[in-house]
């Protein structure tokens, strides 16, 4: 597998909130898996747009686990803390083709999921700072991605209160801006990740029509629940991953995305070799959640 083709380069995009967990090492694996059985590059982007929801050097755990579990990257990482010039610049080509505006609106004037109801609209010219920076999404706006495992899946985006954040009144980049621009500019061709952010594809999909992207494919993954239905995530106090039990966390995710699991394999890069060799994207439960005790 050492051949690599540049017709597919995937990648890895943790938020550093905290070490990985299943949830993430699914997430993680998967994508890895997918761009080496395709022969393809595999990127890690540290996703730190948003200090104070970041837990102080978890980023480095992160990349250490991912090491761990043998599961090693192309190139450098890249942080999204050193790329506001990038942001920057996408913000300037947005803002030409008239898709900006300003909003000031206080909490209680938007509505619901946080949309503008258009109170800033008229003042445009008066809005100070701090404020937000909108996209503007006509209201013709329809997308329609083929996803992997979720299938077709069709967005109106356009209708209701489409328009949504890019730079937030915090001054911070939001992430749909962030992650549109860095996908392009690390020339990624194949996003896998979790069902849990396949409502944000219409808004990356809207932003790359817009800034003249090309539209990754896109293969968004059953993510774990509880029994209420809840993701596992950090916020759910997910366990974190121990790295000394790599082999069986491996062994953990590759059942849980119905892969052949390996039991006769106790080295990590070895287990991940194997499993990349034998990936089947048609093994992968074709369901958003599933429940895991
Ligand atoms: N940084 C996001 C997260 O950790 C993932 C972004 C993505 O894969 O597009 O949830």
């Amino acid at each position: 597998m050492s051949r690599t083709d540049t017709s597919y380069r995937g990648r890895f995009a943790p938020s550093p909130t905290g070490p990985m967990h299943m949830g993430s090492l699914i997430a993680a694996l998967a994508s890895y898996l997918d761009a080496r059985h395709y022969h393809g590059e595999w990127l890690v982007r540290i996703e730190d747009l948003d200090p104070p929801r970041e837990m102080a050097g978890s980023a480095n755990l992160i990349l250490k686990s991912l090491e761990r579990h043998g599961l090693h990257w192309d190139g450098e990482p890249l942080w999204q803390s050193n790329r506001e010039a990038a942001y920057e610049q996408a913000l300037l080509a947005l803002e030409q083709q008239g898709l900006l505006f300003h909003c000031d609106c206080t909490r209680q004037k938007l509505g619901p999921n946080g949309s503008c109801r258009g109170h800033c609209l008229p003042r445009q010219a008066e809005v100070g700072q701090p404020c937000a920076l909108r996209v503007r999404v006509p209201d013709d706006t329809a997308l329609q991605i083929e996803d992997l495992w979720q299938g077709q899946q069709q967005s109106l985006l356009g209708q209701g209160t489409a328009d949504f954040t890019v730079k937030r009144k915090d001054s911070l980049y939001a992430y749909q801006l962030a992650v549109v621009v860095d996908d392009a500019s690390q020339g990624i061709t194949h996003i896998i990740r979790g069902s849990d952010i396949l409502d944000s594809t219409p808004r990356q999909l809207f932003l790359q029509n817009a800034l003249g992207y090309p539209n990754p494919h896109y293969g968004h993954l059953p993510v774990i629940c509880n029994a209420e239905g809840q993701k596992l995530s950090k916020q759910n106090h997910a366990a974190p991953l121990d790295d000394d039990r790599a082999c069986d966390n491996l062994r953990y995710a590759l059942a849980f995305l119905q892969q052949p699991v390996p039991d006769d394999i106790e080295d990590p890069v070895a287990l991940v070799s194997r499993a990349a060799a034998d990936w089947s994207r048609q093994r992968v439960p074709r369901v958003m959640t599933i429940e895991q005790h």
